[in-house]
């Protein structure tokens, strides 16, 4: 995904180093590293960091189970979502992608968002696909992501961070919910679709898909019962460090802040802060409660991103892992305020 950042001027660029507080998780986390035989140093040092026993007070047994996503599952999707190429809309490999995820939401509440884009480079079919699990409490909790993957890039460019990552975490959180009667808000998952410009990045071209949605929203009182709007994105590298983004709705980033110390993730979240333009900007507008989860450091400097590069040997099961259970634990916590 592209979202243009705004890094504030080097000079004052704001560090916010979190307390380097060393809790940990006590779920039993499985160790993809030894699945797939790929994993890097920097990984199993904050994989087994995760696993020191927490001593939080979220660990209250009101929260639910332990969130526990199987990163090796999700990784394993991404490369089936990398193989069909670039997937820009309009294109053969979006189409694809179209079908593969509607499939693996079979039993599920589906709907379809489709309407046609006018953008500096014509005409596009764009698709939100919105999957929907229902709950108890009044209101719903969204989580969204984008799988298109950028349009003016090289034929080479599959975006397997951009795109690819969150496309699958989102197919991981429906497999987590399908079945379950849900005690707190409903959830809603979101693959969104035209996040990424077709020419340049501006304010009218980009998020062609959530502009679309959260004015749809808007109009037909969805946005009202919308408690919060989590965004993933660009959340496989192996590296994992999210920023703290200006953007968000800050009551929300705190707890997803909670979440993460809660699970011992806290040393990949909120290191830095950053100005964030991304898929969660039209809801913030119209007044929904945001938070968007990127980490805009892929690779030194960021240079992965938007190139040929983002491919699948840059992501670990980890990265995808500990967002995905971050993500579970936000909701916990936000169904059990
Ligand atoms: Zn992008």
């Amino acid at each position: 995904m592209t979202s243009r950042l705004r890094l504030y001027s080097a000079p004052i660029l704001a560090l916010l180093l979190i307390a380097a507080f060393s809790a940990g998780c006590s779920q039993q986390q499985q160790k993809p590293s030894e699945a797939i035989g790929t994993d890097k140093p920097s990984s199993e040092t904050s994989r087994s960091a995760a696993t020191q026993p927490a001593a939080s007070p979220a660990n209250r047994a009101d929260l639910g189970s332990q969130p526990n996503i199987n990163g090796n599952q999700v990784m394993q999707c991404v490369k089936e979502v990398v193989a069909f190429g670039p997937r820009p809309p309009g294109s053969a490999g979006h189409e694809k992608l179209e079908q593969y995820i509607v499939s693996k939401l079979k039993g599920v509440d589906v709907e379809q968002d489709k309407f046609t884009a006018q953008t500096p480079a014509g005409q596009f079919p764009i698709n939100n696909i919105i999957a929907k699990f229902s709950g108890k409490k009044d209101g719903i909790i969204v989580v969204a992501g984008h799988y298109d993957t950028n349009y003016p890039l090289p034929k080479t460019y599959v975006g397997a961070n951009d795109g690819g990552s969150t496309t699958a975490l989102l197919l991981a959180l429906a497999d987590h919910f399908r079945g379950k009667q849900l005690d707190g808000y409903s959830v809603w998952l979101v693959w969104t679709d035209g996040e990424e410009a077709f020419v340049k990045w501006t304010d009218t071209d980009s998020l062609y898909g959530t502009r679309q949605l959260a004015h749809q929203w808007q109009q037909d009182g969805t946005a009202k019962k919308v408690r919060a709007f989590i965004l993933v994105d660009m959340i496989g590298d192996d590296d994992l460090d999210i920023q703290r983004d200006t953007n968000s709705t800050p009551w929300l980033t705190d707890v997803v802040s909670q979440a993460a110390t809660d699970l011992g993730y806290q040393s990949h979240f909120f290191q830095q802060t950053i100005a964030i333009e991304d898929d969660h900007i039209p809801f913030a507008k119209i007044g929904v409660p945001v938070v968007d989860l990127i980490d805009f450091d892929y690779g030194y400097n960021n240079v992965f991103h938007h190139t040929p590069e983002d491919t699948i040997d840059k992501l670990s099961p980890q990265s995808l892992a500990i967002t995905g259970d971050v993500v579970l634990r936000t909701i916990q916590l936000l169904n059990a305020r």
